[in-house]
């Protein structure tokens, strides 16, 4: 069992919803988050942990040291949660609705203060901790890479001590209450930017073979994009592609010389990403080219696939069995097609990223509206199992390391080879396939 204990989470309830609703009353959108941040740090004032400040962005890195850390090979476990808002207006009915233009629409106020939960959590027990744990409260994860921020500014080495696993945790508005859903492997998809400038030559729409049309060869990239897509890329390792914007012309009567058309591109795998960077720059060139007109193509990866660890994700699983219930605790089938930059985290250190459902209770969830609606609810009577949830993810997992440890011969070792006999975690975990079938009943 965990050395979490729920009754210590029931307790810091209340605290953890007032402060969700503060920050729900004020979002910040984009990397500069201060009074996120300061709302953040008044927290920690008095407690016993390391800050660093971002400098690019608004971010706290937290350390907090375990009192059984091994001090010859300590090691550490690192806890995400994210902080900005969208430019979304807020429609909810909440008595503490945003009013300044900007929404927690994501839910990433439950994440800090989830996050802040985990820290409180972790800090009573942290005499117990066989190890390190790294809080990583970070802004800018709606589209301007804030985890690319803070991985330069040195996140990972915050408790000068090696990352072992990474963890966290997204909430979703449509799904029901303290579900997690989690699969290992290909979780969320890469994202991709293709902009594409066709180059023709304009003139009289009645004398087209005078000219060179771009957008008669913009329209058959639309179709060709698919076309490759289907014929070219594995259906079971897929390519989305979206043609999100196509702006030629100016009037009925003329030929234009360009035609702009801007390309959203998702995978789910490193290999088919890579493929899809270097393939369809040169399928566009090579189209427009036998029709004669030219393209210019400025192809951008803008974030890697989530791709969860094996290993880490049946001890994630295993940990939200404990936490919210086997029965609540999903394995899911397949990939979600959204993107998330805690990908480039999963790139450097194993790690995992789940799901958790906070649709109101007593509503339908599947019904509610979804993240980024103006009218997303999320509940905040989740928090407390939560909090719970990546706190015992952390003990859990610095427990777990230092129980598969080759003894060293410390006065600590006879204490955590003891402590690590009754750890339950790690039973289902070598076992994948018994934790399919646990949990079969429940894919969605
Ligand atoms: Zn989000």
């Amino acid at each position: 069992m965990s050395i979490i204990s729920a009754a210590a989470a029931a307790t810091l309830l209340p605290e953890l919803q007032r402060l969700r609703r503060d920050l729900h009353r004020e979002p910040e959108l984009g990397l500069d988050l201060p009074k996120t941040q300061a709302r953040v740090a008044a927290g920690l004032d008095g407690l016993d942990v390391e800050v660093t400040y971002g400098q690019s962005l608004s971010s706290l890195t937290v350390v907090l040291r375990g009192g059984k850390r091994d001090p010859e090979k300590p090691v550490a476990v690192l806890l995400r949660g994210d902080m900005d808002a969208l430019p979304v207006t807020e429609a909810t009915g909440f008595d503490f609705a945003s009013t300044n233009g900007a929404m927690h629409a994501c839910g990433h106020d439950l994440h800090t203060t989830g996050l802040y939960g985990a820290l409180r959590l972790l800090h009573d027990v942290r005499d117990e901790l066989a190890g390190d744990v790294i809080f990583m409260f970070q802004p800018g994860e709606e589209g301007y890479d804030g985890a690319g921020h803070m991985l330069r500014e040195g996140v990972l080495e915050a408790a000068g001590v090696p990352v072992i696993a990474a963890f966290g945790v997204h909430v979703s508005a449509d799904q029901p209450l303290g579900n997690l859903y989690c699969r290992p492997g290909s979780y969320m998809s890469a994202f991709s930017i293709m902009n594409i400038t066709v180059r023709g030559k304009g003139g009289h729409a009645s004398r087209p073979h005078t000219g060179r049309d771009p957008i008669q060869a913009g329209a058959m990239l639309v179709g060709q994009l698919q076309e490759y897509a289907t014929r070219r890329f594995d259906a079971f390792d897929p390519v989305i592609i979206t043609v999100g914007q196509f702006h030629a012309g100016t009037a009925p009567n003329v030929i234009p010389d360009t035609a702009e058309l801007t390309v959203g591109i998702r995978c789910f795998s490193q290999a088919t990403t890579a493929r899809t960077e270097a393939e369809l720059p040169n399928l566009v060139s090579t189209l427009v080219s036998a029709h004669g007109l030219e393209a210019d193509v400025d192809y951008r990866s803008v974030l890697p696939p989530v791709i969860n660890d094996e290993t880490e994700t049946a001890f994630y699983l295993d940990t939200a069995a404990e936490v919210f219930g086997p029965s609540r605790t999903h394995l899911v089938t397949v990939p979600k097609p959204g993107s998330e930059d805690f990908s480039r985290i999963l790139q450097q250190v194993p790690g995992t990223y789940g799901h958790l459902g906070a649709a109101l209770p007593g509503t339908v969830a599947e019904e509610q509206d979804s993240n980024h609606s103006p009218r997303a609810r999320h509940t905040d009577e989740g928090l407390a199992d939560h909090a719970r949830f990546l706190a015992a993810l952390a003990a859990g997992r610095l427990h777990q390391h230092a129980a598969a440890a080759p003894a060293w011969p410390g006065a600590g070792a006879a204490v955590d080879a003891g402590a690590a006999a009754g750890d339950g975690a790690g039973a289902r975990s070598t076992d994948p396939e018994a934790g399919e079938t646990e949990t079969e009943g429940n894919l969605r």
